[in-house]
């Protein structure tokens, strides 16, 4: 008998994700609401400067969320009406959502078999309105940049990161969101680097990009304090870039743990003829460092196989509520994607963060074992 099995094991736990640091994260609130310290202060300043430094980026902004940080980034590119950008559609509908309010069209394309988007459909899709490349570094893995950089290159585009899901991700050695001209990261509580409400970042190693950002997030202001152009109010508040700041100099040792996990479930599932598993943390050698953000499974029966989990208390997820971009008809993409489409019949997020015990990754595995016989 294993001393502690466990019987259940939720999907992700919002309370622990204050439970587990409570004493530091009230003393980091305590510290920085004395000062008085709310908007654009030093906190925000130093958050920033590690944030870059952590990536390699020359600068990172902090922004009110990922979703502004695109939308930011590609109006800082120049992008806008009469352009069109290319994503994948297997993503948040965020990333097009913020293609659609900077005033271009998004154009969704297929994914390849590792989830992320296909240079080869991105290829296809390129028309002599194309400006920009909008690639999901999903599940906290980086696509494959050099294929999508050399076809940039060869047509004149821009490339905008969305590396909401993929902070210490890298291809080739290089961090996700360091690719492009610029990039967007999320600090949504259940991301990566989570934070106690919404926050974003936008990454860019280009000074004229990174002055268009600061302008955007702030009003329209430029440093002298005048306005500019038009601009929104999209900043990241003190506290949470302080609360930030503290987590990201822990942030290795999670996502250290995020790869043992993903290399526990390997080791007990990838015996699963029924079960298609994403790259291991050990594989495909030095080009992919994945940091999982989540763990997504194709599985065959899966809507059995979800719901004979949720009956021994294992949570899922369906990601994106269980559709692609392209399949909600009221925005209006009117795209054939008949490989994604076959994907979202098979995907599945199992539980995957910081706080799951190896026991429960066991008590998981043990019934898609069963499910499976
Ligand atoms: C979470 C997420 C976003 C949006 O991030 P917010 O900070 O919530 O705006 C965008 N794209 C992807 C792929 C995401 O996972």
């Amino acid at each position: 008998m294993t001393p502690a099995a466990a019987r259940s094991v939720p999907f992700f736990s919002y309370p622990q994700l204050f439970a587990s640091e409570e004493e530091d994260l009230v003393r980091i609130f305590t510290d920085t609401a004395r000062k008085g310290a709310f908007i654009l202060q030093g906190e925000l300043e130093a958050f920033e400067r590690n944030l870059a430094r952590y990536t390699g980026a020359r600068f990172a902004i902090g922004v009110a969320n990922a979703t502004d940080g695109l939308l930011i980034a590609l109006r800082a590119a120049g992008i806008g009406p009469g352009d069109e950008a290319i994503f994948c559609s297997h993503t948040m509908v965020a990333t097009a959502a913020a293609i659609h309010f900077c005033g271009a069209k998004p154009v969704a394309v297929e994914c390849g078999p590792d989830h992320l988007i296909d240079p080869q459909a991105v290829e296809a899709a390129i028309t002599r309105r194309t400006r920009a490349i909008v690639p999901t570094q999903l599940n906290g893995r980086t696509a494959d940049m050099g294929a999508l950089g050399e076809l940039a290159a060869r047509h004149g585009l821009g490339i905008i990161e969305d590396a909401a899901q993929a902070l210490g991700s890298r291809f080739k050695g290089q961090a996700a969101g360091t690719f492009g001209t610029a990039s967007a990261i999320s600090f949504f509580p259940a991301k990566l680097l989570g934070c106690l409400g919404d926050g974003g970042a936008v990454l860019t190693s280009k000074p004229a990009i990174r002055e268009a950002v600061l302008r955007l997030r702030d009003h329209g202001r430029g440093s002298s304090g005048e306005i500019e152009c038009w601009g929104l109010n999209s900043r990241l508040d003190n506290i949470p870039a302080a609360i930030l700041d503290w987590r990201l100099a822990r942030f290795d040792a999670s996502i250290t743990r995020r790869r043992a996990i993903a290399q526990h479930y390997r080791k007990r599932l990838a015996g699963i003829a029924e079960l298609v598993l994403p790259p291991g943390p050990e594989e495909d050698g030095a080009d992919h460092f994945d940091v999982y953000q989540n763990y997504e499974i194709e599985a065959e029966q899966r809507d059995q196989l979800r719901n004979f989990l949720k009956e021994q208390g294992v949570g899922t997820l369906l990601p994106w509520g269980g559709k692609a971009v392209h399949q909600w008809p009221r925005l209006g993409l009117e795209a054939r994607l008949p490989v994604t489409d076959r994907l979202m019949e098979r995907v599945l997020l199992l539980p995957m963060n910081t706080f799951l015990s190896d026991l429960e990754v066991d008590y998981v595995c043990d019934q898609i074992e069963a499910f499976y016989g």
